[in-house]
């Protein structure tokens, strides 16, 4: 290809550089969509117990071979829960031995010692365990199970007793986030090397339950400010915990740059084997490739699913002429999918877009809401069938 930078003679023809596509540097394996627990804020789709069935062992090996070969170089095995695949140590060893760095995405339950050995000898570099909250019994409610807590405290123990760098994951939301300083106190009893303060991302059956879950700008601007004088404190005492707090983008006036944009680094693999460039494009009206019938090469750099947000030509306005599409991409293809039905508009996060109106509603709602806990619609198959059906 000519572009820019060639030998030219004068007389030829100008030809501006087409943006190149990067390589598929992270793969996110979603083994499965089982799982024990029932978060309401779960980010699998709606419609989880219609999915297909899972991918075999060796259909992974070579999702993971042929990622590799085109320049993978992060995996993150999660689900569901991963742990309910029986072949799990089977999987980290093989990404191992491929060269990648290997992190388990974790509720911790279905977790034992045995397995954490396991792991390590087939070569796992890094475990996620994520928590409801930091006390027990909101804990077990938000999860759906009365002995998670227990649980997840003696295997966060477990991961740090053999040597792992450990995440401990906090999605946090309207009915946790007051307790911000209580959480952290946990998870730095638990000797986390990061913890993700991560505020509930609008996806899945978070979006289902947004009004539940959404804080109020106060209990936002509050956490922060807390989270803020931990990361000063540790900081002054050296102590090597770090502080990771993720504000929701329905408190901002500019969208996130989504997945460092579409099919640029990130590549999704479901439990079925539908390959998507983020890992809630699955509700989009798009038939994204499967690896049962493509090579990684093809859905990468070919297929329709991957190409159709690439670039900027796809773009109508107000991002088409904006000069700021290449920090945010036009935010969350899926987001902009799910607000306004059409997923190339301008992320409605955006104070530009047509539709952030939206947004401000949702911020609005959020300051009255008055749904408790046991109101939220929990993610189990029951509720994913009646959804199916309605
Ligand atoms: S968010 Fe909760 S329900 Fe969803 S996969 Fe993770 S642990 Fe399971
Ligand atoms: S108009 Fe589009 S490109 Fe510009 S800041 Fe908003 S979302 Fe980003």
């Amino acid at each position: 290809m000519l572009n820019a930078g060639s030998n030219l003679p004068d007389s030829s023809p100008y030809i501006p550089p087409t943006p190149k596509t990067g390589l598929p540097l992270w793969l996110l394996a979603e083994l499965t969509y089982r799982c024990p627990l029932q978060c309401p804020y779960c980010s699998n789709p709606l419609d989880f117990a219609a999915q297909g069935q899972e991918l075999t062992t060796e259909q992974w090996f070579k999702v993971m071979r042929e990622a590799r070969e085109m320049g993978a170089a992060q995996i993150g095995f999660s689900g569901g829960e991963p742990l309910v695949r029986q072949d799990l140590a089977e999987l980290i060893a093989e990404a191992r031995r491929l060269g990648y760095y290997t992190n388990l995405i974790t509720s911790g339950i279905g977790l034992t010692e045995q397995k954490i050995v396991d792991f390590k000898k087939a070569g796992l570099d890094h475990i996620q365990i994520s928590f409801q909250a930091s006390d027990e019994q909101v804990n077990n409610m938000l999860a759906g199970s009365k002995k998670a807590f227990a649980q997840k405290l003696e295997m966060a123990r477990a991961v740090k007793a053999h040597g792992y760098p450990m995440v401990l994951n906090f999605v946090t939301h309207r009915h946790n986030i007051d307790k911000i300083d209580r959480i952290i106190e946990l998870c730095i009893a638990l000797e986390a090397d990061f913890v993700e303060l991560a505020t509930c991302q609008f996806y899945g059956w978070a979006h289902l339950n947004r009004v539940g879950l959404l804080p109020t700008r106060e209990q936002l601007v509050n956490a922060e400010r807390v989270t803020n004088e931990y990361r000063a404190k540790l900081a002054a005492e050296d102590h090597p915990c770090k502080l990771i707090f993720v504000t929701p983008d329905y408190y901002e006036e500019r969208p996130k740059a989504c997945m460092n944009g579409w099919g640029s680094v990130f590549l999704t693999v479901t439990p079925d084997g539908t390959a998507l460039p983020c890992h809630g494009a699955r509700q989009m009206p798009i038939q994204f490739p499967n690896v049962r019938e493509h090579s990684m090469q093809h859905i990468w750099y070919d297929s329709f699913g991957f190409n159709r947000f690439r670039g900027y030509d796809w773009m109508p306005e107000p991002c088409r002429s904006c000069d700021e599409k290449e920090k945010d991409f036009g935010g969350c293809r899926c987001q902009a999918f799910m607000l306004t039905g059409d997923a190339s508009n301008a992320d409605p996060v955006c104070g530009k877009s047509h539709h952030h109106g939206m947004i401000i509603q949702a911020r609005e709602e959020a300051e009255y809401a008055d749904q408790t806990i046991e109101q939220l619609a929990f993610r189990n198959e029951r509720n994913s069938r009646l959804i199916i059906k309605s």
